[in-house]
């Protein structure tokens, strides 16, 4: 963890308020200015060190850090040694036991009843029934779960930490508290400024109190001007890939995605090399189709439309308001669908931002949604601008628009059905797509489409860590992972809508009170 993330945050924070910020942006110069701050922050220190009197004052310094730490580390080992041998924990470890709760197994699908869950630290030590629950140590802090029902944290597999939330003025840093706060303990991005993302990745590191664990992506590999020129990266020679991927793997990125602009030649070439590389290719799909790319070998697709656009026969375009009549039994519907259930592709059908902002940001129960008041007023006097700039709502008569919302969780059900795994998304912050709080809102809709409760929340944990690559750390409770954890009053089995009510949430260990959260983000 470098010593400066948090400070180069706070750092951004203000430059993003100043007017040489907004000069920078509207060059579109994001990545520059961040490299300047890095750079300039990096200078102060080299320079400091560069006198005599700094370069005396470093020695004394480290030796008597050096010296206080053996001391430190000697009590600590004495302590530790007599704590372990005393109870079988070390005295630094920290314990919470949530007792004889009902535990939700994204594996099996089953709510599993009274079950002790014993975290030590950040790691889930043990699960076991009420008969089997050994000598749980005094100083551990003990939760009554009599009535409540555990569930794995939960994964956002498709958000913006740096997108629309530029225009608005606001920092990803400002809105991570919502995440943690909706029970959202882990967020992969998908498609940023790669500087400015890992820098509020690494905020997100370093406050693991009121932020998510941050997966970042690469930038949108996209045609030249790339569509979105905040965030977006024009590639446009297959020959000029892996130079470019080896770049995007020093940044530690866990995706990359292609996107709408991007030809077969190239997005064939980004899958070879990022596979090469051992990383995971989703894609925004428009010049690309689906059955190319499927054909081509890519990981996931992104948003309901990556599948949607691909299955329309050409002779019913003519009809107006098609989309919305489109029978999902043609030919190609079926082929398309059949494929990627056979080859296992994710698709993440990120259902909120088309109800949300593309097809029915007009509707008032969408527009005045109590999860939008939760958002900084700058994202929130934002949202209206962007829609108009993006020309959304989109589709003509309402009408229309409803019954083609409808065909897209149509086609959700419909993957689900013949076995195609399915990732949980929202694309959060787009217009009216809260973060944190949208997940709800699009495990609704999925169950609406068809998906059993259970497998909407095996899709939202188990499936989108494994699409992180990080199903050994995240995705259950079980021994061994994370202790990622959110406690509810009612049963989500029962009622989706009942992972709202949480209780607390747990994030390596820590345990965090949504209230706390919520006062952490900026109300203007
Ligand atoms: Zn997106």
């Amino acid at each position: 963890m470098p010593k400066y993330a948090a400070e180069l945050v706070g750092l951004k924070a203000q430059c993003v308020r100043t007017h040489k910020f907004r000069q920078a942006k509207t060059e579109m110069n994001f990545r520059d200015l961040i490299s300047f701050t890095l750079r300039t922050e990096l200078e102060i220190d080299s320079t400091a060190a560069r006198s005599p009197t700094a370069i005396f004052r470093s020695v004394l310094t480290s030796s008597l850090m050096f010296a206080w730490i053996a001391v430190k580390w000697l009590v600590l080992l004495t302590i530790g040694l007599w704590g372990t041998l005393s109870n079988g924990f070390a005295s630094e470890d920290s314990l919470v036991a949530i007792e004889r709760c009902s535990l939700f197994d994204p594996e099996t699908g089953q709510m599993l009843l009274e079950r002790t869950i014993v975290v030590r630290n950040d790691r889930i030590v043990s699960v076991t029934g009420a008969d089997e629950v050994g000598n749980i140590p005094e100083d551990t802090i003990r939760i009554d779960g009599r009535g409540k029902f555990a569930m794995p944290g939960l994964i956002d597999a498709h958000v913006h930490l740096v997108h629309v939330l530029d225009f608005a003025h606001v920092t990803g840093d400002e809105v991570l508290p919502l995440y943690l706060a909706a029970g959202v303990t882990s967020i992969r991005s998908t498609g940023d400024e790669v500087v400015a993302a890992t820098l509020i990745a690494r905020f997100a590191f370093a406050h693991p109190e009121w932020c998510p664990r941050v997966f970042t992506c690469s930038p949108l590999l996209d045609a030249d001007p790339p569509i979105h020129r905040d965030v977006g990266h024009a590639i446009t020679d297959p020959a000029k890939v892996s130079a470019l991927l080896d770049d995007l793997s020093l940044w530690n990125i866990k995706t990359v995605k292609i996107y709408a602009g991007t030809a077969r030649p190239v997005g064939r070439t980004i899958i070879e090399e990022a596979h090469r590389r051992g990383l995971f290719v989703t894609a925004h799909l428009g010049s690309y189709s689906a059955q190319d790319a499927v054909a081509d070998g890519i990981d996931g697709l992104e948003h309901i439309w990556s599948v949607f656009n691909y299955v329309i026969p050409p002779e019913v375009t003519r009809e107006p308001g098609y989309r919305g009549r489109l029978d999902l039994s043609n030919p190609l519907c079926e082929t398309l669908v059949a494929e990627l259930a056979k080859r296992k592709i994710y698709v993440d059908p990120t259902l909120a931002v088309f109800r949300n902002m593309i097809l029915l940001p007009d509707v008032a129960a969408i527009r005045d949604h109590p999860d939008n008041i939760l958002v900084p007023g700058r994202l929130r006097e934002f949202w209206p601008i962007y829609l108009r700039r993006t020309g959304c709502p989109q589709g003509g008569p309402l009408e229309d628009r409803q019954r083609e919302f409808a065909k897209y969780q149509e086609l959700t059900g419909k993957l689900y059905r013949a076995g195609v795994p399915l990732l949980v998304g929202t694309d959060s912050p787009e217009p009216q797509v809260t973060p944190g709080f949208a997940m709800h809102q699009e495990l609704e809709m999925l169950v609406e489409s068809g998906v059993p409760p259970a497998d909407a929340l095996r899709a939202a944990t188990l499936n989108n860590a494994t699409a992180l690559g990080e199903n050994e750390r995240l995705g259950s409770v079980s021994v061994g992972k994370l202790g990622d954890i959110v406690l509810l009053s009612a049963n989500p089995l029962d009622d989706i809508r009942n992972t709202r009510q949480i209780e607390l949430v747990m994030r390596g260990g820590k345990i965090c009170r949504p209230s706390d959260l919520l006062a952490r983000v900026p109300k203007h």
